[in-house]
């Protein structure tokens, strides 16, 4: 058995197709056409569909699923997509566009840090764990969360948004319309209001320039006070965090375990580690859609 999966993201689509063991026979990037430009996205995606079976020796028929990971919240059913700010799609019938493309293959839609999760679940850092959070730091926040050894996304089917829990009372505009969320306070926003992106500010820190280490400690106050929150909420085993501002890596881990520690009174702390699939894990769970 065959799949594909593609991720959406607002500057890039990345796609893979993996076999029935889960290998990946091949991948590719491409640009994404334009939020002004949504028309020629089914057009763009089977090319792009066409090429990751060209590379791998394999004609298109034979491809039993295709699994679409989205920047966004989806109705219920996964048809459409209620909202991608940075896609420009609302309240856009993305299934049945890509249905209409691919009539041969069972397609499926999924919010991307829920791929994500799904992904790290099966094959990476989420492996085997009963009750786990994957959360991506990076232009927003995003998270999805292994409940009883299986992706939950949420009780009416319309997502676990942890980027979006309150974090600050009142706080910084977030890009859902509402204040103070965890999103506009532990992604790059965060650092974009002090004049810098995230790893170079992380650089700074790290070479010990001191307003810098007061920005970074800021931070992972925050992100750590987020943390706690979801913990004494869930439980979890593990925390697994992805996203461009987590290949900082250690030199954030190490003080946020110890931030989180002395947050939360459990015995037990969850490990905090690092996501393991990079910028693979959103089209490996899409493609994982297909599996059954
Ligand atoms: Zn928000």
């Amino acid at each position: 058995m065959l799949r594909i999966g593609l991720d959406i993201g607002g500057t890039f689509i990345k796609g893979g197709m993996l076999d029935h063991e889960l290998h990946i026979l091949a991948e590719k990037t491409v640009a994404f056409p334009g939020a002004k430009r949504l028309d020629i996205l089914p057009g763009v995606l089977e090319d792009l569909a066409v090429n990751l079976c060209r590379q791998a020796g394999k004609s298109l028929e034979v491809v039993q699923s295709i699994g679409v990971g989205v920047p966004g919240s989806l109705d219920p059913a996964s048809e459409r997509v209620l909202n991608a700010h940075n896609l420009g799609m609302t309240d856009y019938p993305l299934l049945a566009l890509l249905q209409d493309q691919f009539p041969l293959q069972q397609v499926r839609l999924i919010n991307d840090a829920n791929a994500a999760a799904l992904a790290e679940h099966r094959l990476g850092a989420l492996r085997g764990c009963r009750t786990g959070l994957m959360i991506t730091l990076g232009t927003g926040v995003g998270g999805g969360l292994i409940l009883g050894g299986e992706l939950f996304n949420g009780g009416m089917g319309q997502g676990v948004e942890l980027g979006h829990m309150r974090l600050v009372h009142q706080g910084e505009d977030c890009t859902c319309g509402n204040r103070g969320c965890v999103e506009a306070y532990c992604s790059s926003a965060y650092f974009l209001r002090t004049g810098m992106e995230p790893l170079e500010r992380v650089e700074l820190a790290r070479s010990g320039e001191p307003e810098s280490m007061v920005i970074v400690d800021r931070y992972l106050d925050y992100l750590s006070d987020a943390l706690a929150s979801m913990i004494v909420l869930l439980d979890p085993e593990i925390i697994a965090l992805g996203g461009g501002i987590s290949k900082a890596g250690e030199f954030l881990f190490g003080p946020l375990r110890q931030l989180v520690d002395q947050k939360t009174f459990f015995r037990i702390s969850p490990r905090i580690e690092g996501a393991l699939l990079g910028n693979k894990a959103g089209f490996i769970g899409a493609a994982l859609l297909g599996r059954d």
